[in-house]
């Protein structure tokens, strides 16, 4: 099959086109490396079935691929981590509203010219949730976002696309999925992400404290890479006719200072805690139902959270 991946560099999309090229399908990858490095596709360029583009997807596509034929595009592209998203606010919401509106009329395009409905997966995520008054959280909960806060360019940027998945499904019929993809981690995820388990494992592997953010009672539920994608796969492949949000995420929910003290115990380190302020609209608690997931995919997150870390260390360890 011939794909198309936006935001194909980062973290989730390297990963995801590693196993589309290892499946055989031609993939054309697109990204502008705004939040991820050009190292992360090196090893993904020795393939002759990956092709990349480098481009920002609020700009048309370029012709090499308006000419192609696509079976299924997956959309990702986007900043995705709280530092480097707040980098411009206004970036982001561009990405999200321009950039989806180009995607999804350039799948649109698709019909009009060659006469065919290429699958489009769009990668949202819990943040449309905000910071939920119900725990856990099912996809028909209608989120408690802070609309002109700090995280509202993600948030509601992501909310904005959703609504243009949606109306392009109801208008012209484009069979849009969406997921909405949890705290994910694993090897290849960025160093300078900012995130909390990259930043506590690479704190932990150089004997510094571990920079804990509030109490660190807020809590996050962690899914690893290999299950992520496996859902994504599965909801690309669904033949029904569905369309709907689906939750992808591990259930295990677990609190920051619980993370950290995993983290402390797996990489052997002699490492303390310093606590800093808890960024502004940073949500309480995180942890999706995947009841609808389970039963329209077949899909449960398989790695636990310890096995899921201790692959995650070998790979810093690797490059720090
Ligand atoms: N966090 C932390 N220390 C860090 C990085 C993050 O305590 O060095 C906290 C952060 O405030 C949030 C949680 O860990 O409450 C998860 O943060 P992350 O950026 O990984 O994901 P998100 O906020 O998008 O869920």
């Amino acid at each position: 099959m011939n794909i198309l991946v936006t935001g194909g560099a980062g973290f989730i999309g390297s990963n995801l086109c590693f196993k589309l090229v290892n499946e055989g399908h031609k993939v054309y990858c697109i990204d502008n490396f705004y939040s991820c490095k050009k190292e992360n596709i090196l090893y993904l360029k020795k393939y002759s079935n990956f092709k990349f583009i480098e481009h920002d997807i609020i700009f048309p596509l370029p012709k090499k691929v308006s000419e192609t034929i696509f079976d299924q595009i997956y959309h990702l592209a986007c900043p995705a981590s709280p530092v480097i998203y707040q980098k411009d606010h206004i970036y982001t919401l561009k990405v999200n509203f321009e950039g989806t509106l180009n995607i999804l009329n350039f799948a649109k395009k698709q019909f009009e010219k060659f006469n065919v409905k290429p699958k489009f997966l769009f990668t949202s995520t819990s943040e449309v949730y905000g910071d939920p008054e119900v725990n856990p959280q099912t996809e028909d909960y209608r989120g408690n976002v802070n609309p002109h806060g700090i995280r509202s360019c993600y948030d509601e940027g992501k909310r904005a696309a959703e609504s243009l998945c949606m109306n392009f499904w109801r208008k012209y019929n484009l069979p849009v999925k969406i997921v909405r993809i949890f705290n994910t981690y694993g090897p290849k995820m960025d160093p300078q992400d900012g995130r909390a388990v990259s930043n506590f494992i690479i704190q932990a592997l150089k004997g510094k404290n571990l920079t804990i953010y509030g109490k660190g009672n807020q809590t996050r539920s962690f899914q690893y890479i290999g299950d992520l994608i496996k859902g994504m796969n599965l909801y690309m492949g669904l033949e029904e006719n569905y369309s709907g949000p689906v939750n992808l995420g591990n259930p295990e929910e677990i609190s920051i200072i619980d993370l950290a003290k995993i983290i402390i115990e797996l990489t052997n380190t002699n490492v303390g805690l310093d606590f800093y302020d808890l960024p502004k609209d940073d949500p309480t608690k995180r942890c999706p139902d995947i009841l609808l997931a389970y039963n329209k995919l077949g899909w449960k997150p398989e790695v636990n959270i310890k096995n899921g870390l201790k692959k995650t260390i070998e790979y810093f360890r690797s490059i720090v």
